[in-house]
């Protein structure tokens, strides 16, 4: 289908319009240079009724079949309602013999009325499918090696873990694995906004949903389809209209008030004023109008597509963004708490010293860390089992005991191992040796005595520094970090980055102790968001008012709790997320604003005894405010 393309439904209205369009512009003419005056009085009035009926039946004869079946179904009090009332109202004005004729206003309020929903529909569904081609990163197959060496396209679900998948130039990666063989270079836009390719080769993991661009790569597929970075990715995109604003739903519920609140005006004014000296006309005419701006569509159809195009704007730059609240938060966020390793820092340790003590080798000191940790997924471990050059013998290991924020236990070739910093050998009743390195330190207790220590130093992300300049350009006022780690260390990375708060040395118990410590200091208005990498703080995740997770190295489950996934893990990328989110909050207040001003001016203006207000000015109200309201809201899609 071509882009942008009109729906075979909104290309049928079109027509329709146009032809009552056309129609109607003819009767304008004729009736401007006079034509109907040339009739016998009295029946000119009747010929031009009967003409502009045409037009006006034309474009709008779905309204009063939708207005009817409302009130049948005793859903009356909808926009088809109060169109099918004003317009009919407009043309009933015939009836009273002193009264102007407002025929034409009647057929040009539900003409326009129609031009007004046309747009509307069109303006949504491009909205909608621009972020759907956005994320337009499901696969559609994969290729696999039958016996023969042949490749066949096979469904992605149907792939097992394990296969080894074959991924050409050019298209695009359906699983997530790592490969095994071939050198090529991925585009990786479609998830992160990341214009640079990144290059990848034997042992480097291939992300689903990035474009292969250069060579051909094998894959061995690490997830089934089901987890695979994208049916991850687009389950959040597809749930995130669930999770609404709150002026979403003030929004919802201003128009379930106003709407009847205006028609009540309108019936009152109508009955009311010529007992006061207004003429009948004048009295109709006014609640016509009234009931013309009543339509409250500038603001529940430009809100929430304002929300959503903020959220389109977020996932093209990498920020998944799961729902509008949490654009709303976002926009108010006053205080940032990050976790340390792995979302201030990369993650990835180097072994900085290895100390022995004098009764063991230290490659076997090495050779129990990197056992010990065998199965976890810490970055501490990872890099450990990175750092050690042997093989790791999984059926020497048991009794694998996971202690978070202290470290882990194990039996490694049946010895009793601890690994993990002070608070661990304490626990054990272990005598320790301090270090006078500055790193993350790694104690190491064999069968209960200590065997000594590796040192290992993580580095900061490359926009760390900056992460922290923008946030506060970005109108946070406070930052703070919170680690597990030792307090030396986490004294040289706030330091370094010029945080000015931080805590070390806590449990995954205290950071939420420290979370709700600091979500009582934040203001009434203010909000916290929490950004972490989900080893260990899944729990924080979930108690910050906002969780923003790392999505590329971060776990499952801090993807699942977490309210904001950066897809590249680039902390920076907060502060462009709340630029954007500031940018769509301004946008729907612009359109709040705007579109009840403008109602109530000209409600104003129509009000008995001023009768300014033409009917022309209404449709105004109505359809030209929702159109401007939605390009306004449109803007919110935009990127820089
Ligand atoms: P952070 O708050 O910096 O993200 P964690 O809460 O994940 O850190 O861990 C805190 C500390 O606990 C680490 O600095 C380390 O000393 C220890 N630790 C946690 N997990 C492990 C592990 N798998 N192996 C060794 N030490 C660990
Ligand atoms: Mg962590």
């Amino acid at each position: 289908m071509k882009k942008n393309a009109l729906t075979k439904k909104q290309r049928k209205t079109l027509k329709r319009i146009l032809i009552a369009l056309t129609i109607f512009i003819v009767l304008q003419v004729v009736s401007a240079v006079g034509a109907f005056d040339a009739l016998p009085a009295g029946a000119g009035l009747w010929v031009q009724f009967a003409l502009f009926l045409v037009p006006y039946l034309l474009a709008g004869y779905d309204v009063l079949a939708k207005a009817w079946h409302g009130i049948v179904h005793r859903q009356p009090f909808d926009e088809n309602l109060l169109m099918a009332i004003a317009t009919l109202g407009a043309f009933a004005l015939v009836f009273f013999p002193e009264a102007e004729p407002h025929m034409a206003e009647g057929a040009a309020v539900m003409l326009f009325y129609q031009v007004g929903e046309l747009f509307e529909s069109y303006a949504t569904n491009k909205t909608r499918k621009s972020i759907a081609a956005m994320m337009d990163i499901a696969p559609d197959y994969a290729n696999i090696e039958d016996g023969e060496g042949n490749l066949v396209q096979v469904d992605p679900a149907t792939v097992a873990v394990g296969d080894v998948i074959v991924v050409k130039p050019g298209e695009r990666v359906p699983l997530d694995g790592e490969v095994v063989e071939g050198k090529s270079q991925l585009d990786t836009s479609a998830l992160t906004g990341e214009s640079v390719p990144s290059v990848v080769e034997p042992g480097v993991a291939a992300i689903s949903g990035c474009i292969n661009m250069t060579g051909v790569i094998r894959i061995k597929v690490k997830a089934p389809f089901a987890e695979s970075t994208v049916s991850r990715i687009l389950e959040l995109v597809e749930n995130a209209s669930e999770k609404k604003a709150r002026t979403e739903r003030f929004i919802t519920r201003f128009a379930r008030y106003y709407t009847p609140i205006v028609v009540g005006l309108a019936v009152l004014i109508a009955v009311v004023s010529p007992f006061f000296g207004e003429t009948l006309t004048a009295s109709v005419q006014s609640a016509l109008i009234f009931l013309v701006v009543s339509c409250p569509c500038a603001l529940v159809i430009s809100v929430p597509l304002s929300f959503f195009g903020g959220i389109g704007a977020a996932s093209r730059i990498g920020v998944l963004v799961k729902g509008s609240s949490y654009m709303e938060t976002l926009a108010h966020t006053e205080t940032v708490v990050f976790d340390k390793t792995g979302t201030l820092t990369s993650g990835t340790f180097n072994v900085v010293a290895v100390h022995n003590e004098d009764h063991i080798d230290p490659d076997l000191l090495l050779s129990y860390a990197a056992h010990a940790e065998a199965y976890s997924d810490h970055p501490i471990a990872v890099s450990v089992k990175e750092s050690y050059e042997g093989v790791i013998d999984q059926s020497q290991i048991d009794h694998v005991e996971e202690r978070s924020g202290r470290g882990v236990a194990a039996e490694v070739r049946a010895h009793k191992v601890l690994v993990g910093n002070d608070k661990l050998m304490r626990e054990a009743h272990v005598d320790f040796k301090d270090c006078e390195l500055v790193g993350t330190i790694l104690h190491v207790a064999v069968d209960g005595e200590y065997a000594g220590h590796i040192v290992i130093a993580d580095v900061l992300k490359p926009d760390a520094k900056d992460t922290v300049a923008a946030l506060r350009a970005a109108g946070v006022k406070r930052i703070v970090m919170l680690t597990g780690d030792r307090e030396e260390v986490a004294a040289a990375v706030a330091g370094e980055l010029g945080i000015d708060e931080y805590r070390s040395q806590l449990l995954p118990a205290d950071k939420v102790a420290e979370v709700e410590r600091l979500l009582g200091e934040t203001s009434e208005a203010g909000k916290l968001a929490f950004v972490g990498d989900g080893i260990n703080d899944a729990p924080v995740l979930m108690r910050a008012d906002i969780g923003i997770a790392m999505g590329a190295m971060g776990s499952d489950a801090a993807i699942e709790a977490a309210d904001v996934v950066l897809m590249d893990d680039k902390p920076s990328k907060i502060a462009t997320a709340m630029k954007i989110s500031h940018k769509t909050m301004g946008i729907v207040w612009q359109n709040i604003v705007f579109a009840i001003g403008v109602k109530i001016a000209i409600m104003i203006l129509a009000l008995p005894f001023i009768g300014i207000a033409t009917m022309w000015l209404a449709v105004f109200g109505d359809v030209g405010v929702a159109i401007i309201a939605i390009l306004n809201a449109m803007r919110a899609l935009r990127v820089k």
